[in-house]
């Protein structure tokens, strides 16, 4: 078993709130367990680049409830490269860094993946850190939970206005390749439907759905359209239902942005704690090339090549059938 003395931490891809929860454990348990730890700033961009600095107990003070990342985050195209991951090798041997916390969604699992297999005498552990929760060997990912509840609290918002209106809104939510922040918002908001890319609805039910809606007396519609819904993107689906849905006022909000951002909930900070406390963990007991997960609310270890299949990756099967029931 190769024996660590000193890690790496780095946050990659699409920025995810609980990822400075998870530094800070990352972080203090290597610490305490008498290892170096070193911060990597913007993801494999700062291995390339060597942007790297020594971390203390202090540098990751009073972040717990930060959005973001301390360290930054990046796409970096380079590293896809040969070219690009020897010279991150060489920076980490340059440093005497024998093992690497990845914080990052799949994008950042493949990268690290790749890296490991051509370098395998640096040990690499991957943390979910993804809002998207669309990796299998961990019921949740870091920033789900949180990313969730801002969406939660806007459609609440725009609930009361399409409500005293008599509008239908189309909501657009974050989610190209998976639809699990729309279907846990959609259900927590009362959402009359969602539009999910695992799932294709056709307009035509969609249509007929809102106008039963409208006879059951409903005052106002909200229909949630996931990024990578199949029917064309949120404006689409609204111009083809408002040709055929005359007695609402319809109007289309997107999210954005502000899906990604602000403090991290209680959940994310407790389950960012976890996984960083039980990445260094798994590497001072000598595992590599694996995800820290929760499963049934245990940490369990997945090859990253598993954490990787999607194909195993499936929405909650109940709440599928719920939203039709639960908003008629
Ligand atoms: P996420 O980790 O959130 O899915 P990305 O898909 O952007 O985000 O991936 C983050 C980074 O991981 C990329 O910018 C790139 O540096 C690295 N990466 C992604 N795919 C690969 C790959 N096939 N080989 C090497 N590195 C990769």
């Amino acid at each position: 078993m190769q024996k660590i003395s000193k890690i790496a931490v780095l946050t990659s891809g699409g920025d995810a709130p609980g990822m400075n929860p998870c530094i800070r454990a990352v972080v203090r348990t290597a610490l305490y367990n008498g290892l170096e730890v070193v911060g990597i700033r913007q993801g494999y961009k700062g291995l390339i680049e060597n942007d790297m600095y020594d971390m203390n107990k202090r540098s990751v003070s009073n972040i717990l409830n930060l959005g973001g990342t301390i360290l930054k985050t990046a796409r970096c195209l380079p590293f896809k490269e040969d070219e690009g991951m020897a010279t991150a090798y060489k920076h980490l041997k340059e440093h005497g860094i024998d093992a690497l916390v990845v914080i990052g969604g799949d994008g950042t699992f493949t990268g690290a993946l790749r890296f490991s297999k051509k370098y395998p005498d640096i040990a690499v552990m991957g943390v979910p850190g993804t809002i998207d929760n669309d990796l299998c060997g961990s019921t949740y990912t870091l920033g789900f939970d949180t990313a969730t509840n801002t969406v939660i609290e806007a459609i609440d918002k725009i609930r009361d206005t399409a409500d005293a209106h008599d509008r239908l809104f189309f909501i657009e939510v974050m989610g190209r390749d998976s639809g699990a922040i729309a279907l846990r918002a959609g259900i927590s908001c009362g959402a009359e439907a969602i539009l999910l890319p695992e799932k294709q609805t056709a307009i035509e039910d969609l249509i007929k759905n809102l106008k039963e809606g409208h006879m059951n007396k409903k005052s106002s519609s909200i229909v949630i359209v996931a990024e990578g819904d199949k029917n064309g993107g949120v404006y689409d689906v609204a111009k083809a239902v408002q040709k055929e849905v005359k007695n609402y006022d319809i109007k289309v909000t997107i999210l954005g942005h502000l899906q990604r951002g602000g403090s991290p909930s209680s959940f994310d900070r407790i389950l960012g704690s976890r996984l960083g406390f039980a990445a260094v963990n798994a590497l001072i007991a000598g595992e590599s090339q694996k995800m820290v997960g929760l499963q049934a609310n245990n940490i369990v270890l997945t090859s990253l090549e598993d954490a990787l299949n999607h194909h195993e990756f499936k929405l909650e099967a109940d709440l599928l059938q719920m939203v039709d029931i639960l908003s008629i």
